[in-house]
């Protein structure tokens, strides 16, 4: 009932107007997808719908991804079967979300997410009144159903709102998407200004796929966000921390960050970027680390949240350690409480959920740790759960120039060593070399990021 009442009140969008365009159908032979690529799943899931006597398509990243000559993360299917009507199709699904009902269609291992085609929203007032949307526009429910064309029109951009058929092997094309793929373009659907209010995340993705997949952003498409990069401050935290998480391993994480700058999409971010790229050793330092983490991810290897977002606020966290012991506080209980201030400014903006904070700050806190060569403590350190991850860490603090590069070259003999090749390197870095040691340690606190004092101004700045 409410669904026919919203149709009748709302009348159609200019975003519809601007970007429509005559459906395409693009056949196999040009397209050149191939119904094996779907996964058996996902073929299952469309097919069954389709015999139930409803539409169903792969559609968005996949069909993106496969004509990019990619491997899709996932299969999604777009449908005009209402959830209720999907979910009595399959046995193991349910339905999901309250701003975007949809069903998660369990088949095996694989999970395949099935939506219904989204109908077009009301006018800004409209909306607004309905408290389908925040004051500045932001979408806050999303579930008036529609057609298939409709549903193009409701996506983000171009390049993800076209539908493959896996029965018929046709490729749907509404908004001339197939022509920006091979043309390399992204281009937001409808007018970018309103796209973006509705939708602040809308800019992110626009870097992230740009990076990711090499395509120019449109200068429509681009203009629009250095302006409106305030609006990420009424996205939900949480949201923007699993979108950030995206954007750090899409394997193009230098470049997405690089562009996030660039575009004044980090301050909601990552407020402090700005003052940790603006010194040359933490410039270094985030850059030998994202690249390092897209050479992992292009290996296909695991690469820790926790790992990145303790890289990215490091810098930080040093200057306002450097300032606490500065004003007096002993080193420990000053770098745990240089952690602690960071990932709460940090949390207000993007919500690093506790899991990640508390590996985070284990990090940090045992890189004192690794300048102590002598007695047992090496061998304990070693035996500590986060030992990979915060030698991992350090080693990236010595490349950096932050730390003297022999601290690391030991730790790697370490290492490597047996164990009584272990006990001699303990035993020689008492007595006779303490010396030696101390010096090399100066050296390495005079290597440190800045002094306190120029810490203190730098995040003044
Ligand atoms: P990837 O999976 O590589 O992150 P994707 O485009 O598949 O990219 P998803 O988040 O899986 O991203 O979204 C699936 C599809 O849903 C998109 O291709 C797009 O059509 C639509 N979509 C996702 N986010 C938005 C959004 N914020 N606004 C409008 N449409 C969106
Ligand atoms: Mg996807």
């Amino acid at each position: 009932m409410i669904r026919k009442f919203l149709q009748k009140v709302f009348r159609r969008k200019n975003a519809a107007s601007d970007s429509a365009a005559a459906l395409v159908i693009i056949p196999s032979k040009r397209h050149g997808i191939r119904r094996q690529q779907i996964t058996p799943c996902a073929l299952k899931i469309a097919t069954q719908i389709q015999q139930a006597g409803f539409s169903a398509y792969i559609v968005g990243g996949a069909v993106r991804d496969l004509l990019l000559g990619l491997t899709p993360k996932d299969f999604d299917i777009a449908t005009s079967a209402t959830p209720e009507e999907v979910r009595k199709i399959f046995r193991r699904s349910r339905i999901i979300g309250r701003r975007f009902r949809l069903v998660h269609v369990m088949c095996g291992a694989e999970t395949v997410e099935v939506s219904t085609f989204r109908g077009p929203l009301p006018d800004n007032e409209d909306t607004l009144s309905m408290q389908l949307t925040d004051q500045h526009g932001r979408l806050l429910h999303d579930n008036v159903f529609g057609s298939q064309e409709e549903d193009a029109i409701r996506r983000d951009f171009t390049i993800n709102a076209m539908f493959y058929d896996p029965v018929k092997e046709e490729i749907l094309d509404y908004l001339n998407g197939y022509a920006d793929i091979k043309t390399k373009r992204l281009r937001i659907i409808g007018d970018p200004i309103q796209r973006y209010r509705e939708d602040p995340v809308r800019m992110l993705r626009a870097v992230r796929l740009a990076s990711k997949l090499g395509l120019q952003i449109e200068d429509k498409t681009a203009a629009p966000i250095g302006d409106l990069a305030p609006l990420l401050q009424n996205v939900p935290p949480s949201r923007l921390f699993d979108e950030m998480l995206k954007l750090l391993l899409s394997g193009h994480a230098l470049s997405c960050v690089v562009e996030l700058r660039a575009r004044g999409l980090h301050h909601g971010l990552l407020p402090m970027l700005d003052v940790i790229l603006e010194q040359p050793l933490g410039e270094r330092f985030i850059t030998l680390a994202l690249k390092n983490t897209d050479a992992r991810i292009l290996e296909n290897k695991p690469v820790s949240p926790s790992f990145l977002f303790a890289i990215l606020l490091w810098h930080e966290v040093l200057s306002c350690w450097n300032a606490l012991k500065a004003a007096g506080e002993k080193p420990l209980p000053a770098l745990f409480n240089a952690s602690d201030k960071i990932l709460s400014i940090q949390n207000k903006k993007l919500a690093i959920p506790r899991r990640f904070d508390a590996i985070i700050q284990e990090i940090w806190m045992m890189q004192p740790r690794f300048e102590v060569r002598a007695g047992r403590k090496p061998f304990r350190l070693l035996t500590h759960p986060r030992f990979r991850a915060a030698y991992d860490f350090m080693l990236l603090r010595c490349e950096s120039g932050e730390l003297d590069t022999e601290l690391g070259e030991w730790w790697r003999v370490f290492l490597s060593a047996n164990d009584n090749e272990r006990e001699k390197m303990l035993s020689s870095q008492i007595s006779p070399k303490r010396g030696r040691r101390r010096r090399s340690r100066k050296k390495a606190a005079s290597n440190l990021v800045a002094s306190p004092e120029n810490a203190l101004n730098t995040s003044n700045s």
